[in-house]
């Protein structure tokens, strides 16, 4: 059995797989590939799939699945698995981590002190304490992230039309509900049909002025035109993001856009969360071979 590592895992993932068969991370052996492991860079397509023809197992070490093509995959038999729970606290930290880092300043305070320049009275901090976090989508990362907000002392409310309730926020019936109360909006969807450009200049209207937002989810549930539009305009007062239309994002009007913190989808690159996510596909090859 051939098991290729198309993305980045753990250095010590292909030691602990060689009992399984033979292991590499050399793309051009698709064709010879029982077992591919991915993460989100390799887009297993319908083409990827017909290239495939002894592809029986895909493992994506992470959550998101919107780089498989599940219909397809289903339809040539092959399994398709996640490691959804394993990345729950790396990508909870790093929404908490742009939340604290946008309200401070941290990016702008840090660059201009490397140009020499002394902005403390241009840099005003607010307090996440007593401030309301929105989250909308309240599943493994949501719940994650409402835990470190109540320890700050903020208010949670979510929105999530599966979950109806919640012991870390008080649920709302609608996004709007969410929107109108919250200071911090935090996203944390699929990519779905109904979740695609989810944040456009309709939905940010109902957003409350001087709002922060945050997206750790995925890149396409927002409407980067617009939201760049409201950070002009002072709707919003920051912006912070892990999460693009594409890795790399390609001429995203962000990047020109005011008060946005940019970073490169690093919501599950921990090495602790590169370990979690080993054990458990080490887990199900071990029942794929039984
Ligand atoms: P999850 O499935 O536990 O939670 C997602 C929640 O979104 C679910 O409860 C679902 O009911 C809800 N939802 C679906 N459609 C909705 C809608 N229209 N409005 C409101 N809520 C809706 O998944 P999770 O483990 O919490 O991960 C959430 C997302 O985070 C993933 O789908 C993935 O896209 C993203 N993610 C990003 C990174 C990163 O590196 N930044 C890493 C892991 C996951």
């Amino acid at each position: 059995m051939l098991i290729l590592l198309s993305d980045a895992f753990d250095s010590g993932l292909p030691d602990k797989l060689k009992k399984f068969g033979e292991v590499t991370d050399d793309k051009s052996r698709v064709p010879e590939a029982e077992v591919i492991l991915i993460r989100s860079k390799t887009k297993v397509t319908k083409e990827y799939i017909d290239g495939a023809p002894k592809l029986k197992l895909v493992i994506r070490g992470g959550v998101g699945l919107d780089n498989v093509d599940l219909v397809y995959a289903k339809g040539k038999g092959i399994t398709v698995y996640n490691t959804a729970a394993a990345s729950s606290i790396a990508v909870a930290e790093l929404a908490f981590t742009l939340m604290i880092a946008i309200t401070n300043h941290v990016a702008k305070a840090d660059k201009s002190m490397h140009e020499g320049k002394w902005l403390k009275k241009e840099m005003k901090r607010t307090e996440l304490y007593l401030k309301t976090l929105g989250i909308i989508g309240m599943g493994r990362i949501g719940t994650e992230l409402a835990k470190r907000a109540i320890a700050f002392g903020m208010k949670v409310v979510a929105y999530d039309p599966f979950v109806k309730s919640s012991d870390f926020a008080e649920m709302k019936s609608t996004m709007k509900d969410v929107f109108q109360v919250s200071d911090y909006v935090s996203l944390h969807l699929p990519l779905t049909d109904d979740t695609k450009g989810l944040i456009n200049s309709e939905t940010l209207k109902d957003f409350k002025d001087g709002a922060y937002l945050i997206n750790t989810g995925r890149g396409k549930t927002i409407n980067e035109d617009d939201v760049a539009e409201v950070l002009k305009s002072g709707k919003l007062k920051a912006f912070g993001n892990d999460v693009w239309y594409s890795d790399p994002p390609e001429n995203t009007v962000l990047a020109n856009a005011p008060n946005v913190t940019m970073l490169p989808h690093l919501g599950a690159s921990t090495n602790e969360n590169l370990l979690r996510i080993g054990d458990i596909i080490e887990e199900l090859i071990a029942d794929y071979v039984k």
